[in-house]
C-alpha cells in the first residue's frame, strides 16, 4: 500500500509475507475503555499503548534499506541530456544494462552492484552524505573488508558510470535539497541563453567601438597600430613609418558623440550585470561586482530583493534592446531615445521578467520566517516567486491547547493558494516529490509565482518511523493528499487541478489486502484501509489519544475505526472504535482510539471529499445537475407516455388541444432555426462562464439561468468562446450578424459544433 514495494525487491532482501500473530490484549490496564473513548482521559501513569507499534500496515517494511525503491536519490552534476535527478536504482540499472546486460556470465557482476547499490543506500540512510562517487567508493572499501573480490568488480563499474552528483535521501530538508537543485538547472537553462545573447551583443558593440578608434587619428598612432598587430608580428613592422602613410582618419565615418557615448553605456550595462554568474570557468569582467544571490529563507527579504533590483533589470533590458538595434545599425535617435528614455521598471512585462532568475524562498512551517499574510500576497502578486514550504507537523493541537488534534495548517495554506487563482500550487510529501518531479518542474518553470507545500514526515525525534514511511504514510492516509494546480493548463478547473497520484482517489480511504496468521496460525486474508487514525499512530506526539485494550474487553464492543468514521458521531452504542497496530516482533494489536482523534479523522476526510470534488470526484454540482436533467427526461417521458396514451384513445378530438399545449415547449426547440442563437436555458447550471466572457451579452433569469440578452452586445467570436467553454453545450451561436467581423470563417467553422 504504501509506495514502497514496488516488486523491484533487492537481491536477498525485501518484502516478508506479513504472517504476524494476532494478540488481541496488548496489556492490561485500569481504564474503562467507554470513558476512554468518550473523555480521552486515561491513567495519568498509564503506559504508552503505542511504543514501538506501527500501523498494522506499515509491519512489512521494517528495514527499508533492502529495497529497492525510488530513493535515495542523485542530484545530478552539470548539464545532462535527461533529467537533472535520478533514482540511485535507475542509475545502477542504466548502469548495469552497459556492463552487465542478463546473462550468466555477468550475474557475478550484477549481484555485486546490486549488493554494492544497497550499501550505498544504507550509508545514506544512516545519515551519510556525498556525491555518489565518494559513497560509492567508501561502500565498495566496506564491502572489500570482507570479500577481495568485490575491489576489481567495484572498479570496472566506477569506470563505467557516466554521472556523478549529491546522494539525498528521504530527509527532513529532502524537498529542500530535491526543489532547489531542479530550480537551479531551470536557472542554468535560463543563464545559458541569456549569456549567448549578452556575449553576442557585448562582442558587436565592443567591434563597433574598436572599428570607431581604428579610423580615428588617435588609432592610427604607433602605439595603437602596435598594439592592434599583436605581440607576434610587432618585429616585423616599422609602426612610426606605417602611421605616416596610413590615410588621415574621415571625420565623417566617425561614430557620432552620442552614438559613442549610447554603445559604451550599454557595454558597461552588459559587462557589469549582476544577474546571471558567468559561465563556469570564466572570470568576471573587470571590475563587475558578485553576481546578486536568488535563494532566501524568507518571503520579505526575497520581496524586498525584487522590488530593489527592478530598475536594474529595467536598465539591463533597455541596454540589451539597445544593442540589438545598435549591431543592426537600425538606431533611430529621433524615434528611439523617446522610447528608451521612458523606459524603467514599470514597463517590464512578465515575459521580460520570464527571461530572469526567479526567486526561491525555503521555509519552514512553524519557523519564524513564515509569515502567512506576506506569504498569499506575494503568491497573489506579480512577482515570480517560488516558495517551498516544508511542513512538519500535520496534526498539530489547536491553539488553544484544548488537545484536539486539529491543524493541518499545511494543507490549508496549499488550499488557500488554489483560491487565489493565480500561483502554481503543488502539494506533496516528500517522499512522492520523485515521482511529480515533472510537475516541479513545470512549475519551476511556470511564469509567476509558485508555491511547493511538502509535508516531511515526523521529525526523527518523535518516531522510529523512517522519514520515507511517516511521509508516505501522511499522503495514504489523506491527511497530506497530493495535487496540484497549474493556471497555466486552461481555463476551467478541470483543466488546472489535479489529485496526481494518490492511490484510489475516488474511494475515502485507500484500500488494501492484509494478511496475517491468527492465535491457531491460520493465513487470514482481509481487507483493510489506512485512515488518518493509523497515521496518528505513527506520531508519538499523538499517542495520547489511544490506549491498550484491558483484559476481559469484549471483541465485539469494538468497531473499527475507519468504520466508525463512517457513523454518526453520536452513535456510541457502548462500543469503541480501535485501529490495529504491530510491534517489531510481528505481533497484532489494537488500541482504542478517543473521541477527538476520531473528530480529527472527520474533518480529514470532509478536506479530502473537498479536494475530490476539485478534481472531478463526486462533484456535487454535476450530481445535482444530472439528478435535475434525470427528473427531466423522466418528466418528458411521462408526458409523451400520457401522450401517445390519449392519441390511442378513442375520444381524440377533446385530448388533442390538451397534448398539443403540453408538448409545445419541446417543440419550440426543435423548431429553432440553426441560425438563430440561443441558449437552452431550463438546462443552465449556473456555472458563471458565459456571463464572465460577456455579462451584457448573456445574462441571468429569475431562476439564476443564462440567456441572451442582449446578441449584438458582443462579438460572434465572444458567442462562440462561450459555446467552447459552456460545459453542458447548450450555447448555440447561430449564424454571425455582423459580417464584417474579422476572422469569420474560422469563426463559422468552430460554431459549426454547437449549431
Ligand atoms: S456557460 Fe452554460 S451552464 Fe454556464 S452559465 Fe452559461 S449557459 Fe449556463
Amino acid at each position: 500500500m504504501i509506495n514502497v514495494p514496488t516488486g523491484r525487491d533487492g537481491p536477498g532482501g525485501g518484502r516478508e509475507l506479513q504472517t504476524m500473530q494476532m494478540n488481541v490484549d496488548l496489556e492490561a490496564q485500569t481504564v474503562d475503555p467507554l470513558v476512554f473513548y468518550l473523555t480521552g482521559k486515561r491513567p495519568a501513569t498509564g503506559p504508552d499503548a503505542l511504543v514501538g507499534q506501527r500501523p498494522a500496515l506499515l509491519a512489512g517494511y521494517a528495514d527499508l534499506t533492502r529495497l529497492r525503491y525510488d530513493f535515495p536519490l542523485v542530484l545530478i552534476e552539470g548539464k545532462t541530456d535527461g533529467a537533472p535527478v535520478r533514482s540511485l536504482s535507475s542509475v545502477v540499472d542504466n548502469l548495469l544494462q552497459k556492463i552487465a546486460p542478463p546473462g550468466m556470465e555477468s550475474e557475478q557482476l550484477r549481484k555485486m552492484i546490486l549488493r554494492l547499490e544497497r550499501e550505498i543506500r544504507a550509508l545514506a540512510a544512516a545519515g551519510a552524505s556525498g556525491r555518489l562517487s565518494e559513497l560509492w567508493d567508501e561502500a565498495a572499501a566496506r564491502l572489500e573488508k570482507s570479500d577481495q573480490t568485490f575491489g576489481k568488480s567495484v572498479r570496472i563499474a566506477r569506470a563505467a558510470l557516466e554521472i556523478d552528483g549529491t546522494v539525498l535521501d528521504c530527509r527532513a530538508d529532502m524537498a529542500t535539497g530535491f526543489i532547489a537543485h531542479l530550480w537551479s538547472a531551470v536557472q542554468a537553462d535560463k543563464a545559458q541563453k541569456f549569456r549567448v545573447t549578452a556575449s553576442r551583443l557585448a562582442v558587436r558593440l565592443a567591434d563597433i567601438l574598436r572599428a570607431d578608434h581604428l579610423r580615428s587619428a588617435a588609432g592610427r598612432n604607433a602605439e595603437s597600430l602596435m598594439a592592434a598587430i599583436g605581440l607576434a608580428h610587432q618585429a616585423l613592422f616599422d609602426f612610426a613609418a606605417l602611421a605616416k602613410v596610413l590615410p588621415k582618419s574621415s571625420p565623417g565615418e566617425a561614430l557620432s558623440d552620442s552614438r559613442r557615448r549610447r554603445i559604451e553605456s550599454a557595454l558597461a550595462v552588459l559587462n557589469g550585470q549582476r544577474f546571471f554568474a558567468p559561465a563556469p570557468g570564466q572570470a568576471r569582467p573587470e571590475g563587475a561586482a558578485e553576481p546578486y544571490s536568488f535563494h532566501f529563507d524568507n518571503c520579505a527579504d526575497a520581496i524586498a530583493a525584487y522590488r530593489a533590483r527592478l530598475p536594474e533589470l529595467a536598465e539591463l533590458l533597455k541596454a540589451m534592446a539597445i544593442a540589438e538595434l545598435e549591431v543592426d545599425g537600425a538606431y533611430v535617435e529621433g524615434k528611439h531615445d523617446v522610447v528608451f528614455a521612458g523606459f524603467d521598471a514599470g514597463s517590464l512585462s512578465p515575459r521580460d521578467l520570464a527571461l530572469f532568475p526567479d526567486y526561491l524562498v525555503t521555509i519552514r512551517e512553524g519557523g519564524t520566517s513564515l509569515d502567512h499574510a506576506m506569504l498569499m500576497d506575494a503568491l497573489s502578486s506579480d512577482l515570480s516567486l517560488k516558495v517551498v514550504l516544508q511542513v512538519g507537523d500535520l496534526a498539530a493541537e489547536a491553539p488553544a491547547g484544548n488537545g484536539h488534534a486539529s491543524g493541518l495548517r499545511g494543507t490549508q495554506l496549499a488550499t488557500l493558494a488554489v483560491a487565489l487563482g493565480e500561483a502554481f500550487v503543488l502539494q506533496s510529501v516528500s517522499s512522492n516529490l520523485y515521482q511529480l518531479r515533472e510537475r516541479v518542474l513545470r512549475g519551476l518553470s511556470f511564469a509567476g509565482s509558485a508555491l511547493f507545500s511538502v509535508f516531511s514526515g515526523v521529525a526523527a525525534q518523535q518516531t522510529s518511523l523512517p522519514l520515507y514511511l511517516s511521509a508516505a504514510a501522511a499522503m495514504q492516509s489523506r491527511a497530506f493528499p497530493a495535487f496540484s494546480y497549474d493556471p497555466s493548463a486552461g481555463r476551467d478547473m478541470a483543466s488546472r487541478f489535479s489529485l496526481e497520484n494518490n492511490q484510489q482517489p475516488e474511494a475515502d480511504w485507500p484500500v488494501q489486502v492484509f494478511e496475517y496468521a491468527d492465535p491457531e496460525m491460520q493465513r487470514i486474508s482481509q481487507q483493510a484501509v489506512f485512515t488518518f487514525v493509523d497515521f496518528l499512530v505513527c506520531d508519538p506526539r499523538y499517542h495520547g489519544h489511544f490506549v491498550a485494550v484491558p483484559r476481559g474487553f469484549q471483541a465485539e464492543r469494538m468497531v473499527p475505526a475507519a468504520e466508525w468514521v463512517g457513523r454518526p458521531s453520536a452513535d456510541a452504542s457502548g462500543s469503541v472504535p480501535y485501529v490495529l497496530t504491530a510491534g517489531s516482533d510481528n505481533v497484532l494489536a489494537r488500541a482504542i482510539v478517543d473521541d477527538r482523534a476520531i473528530g480529527a479523522a472527520r474533518r480529514c476526510l470532509e478536506r479530502w471529499r473537498r479536494l475530490q470534488e476539485a478534481g472531478g470526484i463526486r462533484d456535487s454540482h454535476a450530481e445535482r445537475l444530472i439528478e435535475r436533467e434525470k427528473k427531466i427526461w423522466e418528466e418528458q417521458k411521462r408526458q409523451e407516455l400520457a401522450s401517445s396514451t390519449t392519441a390511442a384513445a378513442p375520444i381524440p378530438a377533446i385530448a388533442l388541444p390538451a397534448a398539443a399545449t403540453q408538448a409545445e415547449p419541446a417543440a419550440a426547440t426543435a423548431q429553432r432555426s440553426p441560425d438563430e442563437a440561443y441558449i437552452e436555458t431550463e438546462r443552465c447550471s449556473t456555472c458563471n462562464e458565459c456571463t464572465q466572457i460577456n455579462d451584457r451579452m448573456f445574462a441571468y433569469n429569475g431562476n439564476k439561468q443564462a440567456y441572451i440578452a442582449d446578441i449584438r452586445a458582443g462579438s460572434y467570436g465572444q458567442l462562440v468562446e462561450a459555446a467552447e467553454s459552456c460545459q453542458l453545450g447548450i450555447i448555440h451561436p447561430g449564424k454571425p450578424i455582423d459580417q464584417a467581423e474579422p476572422g469569420l470563417d474560422d469563426l463559422i467553422k468552430r460554431a459549426e459544433p454547437f449549431l
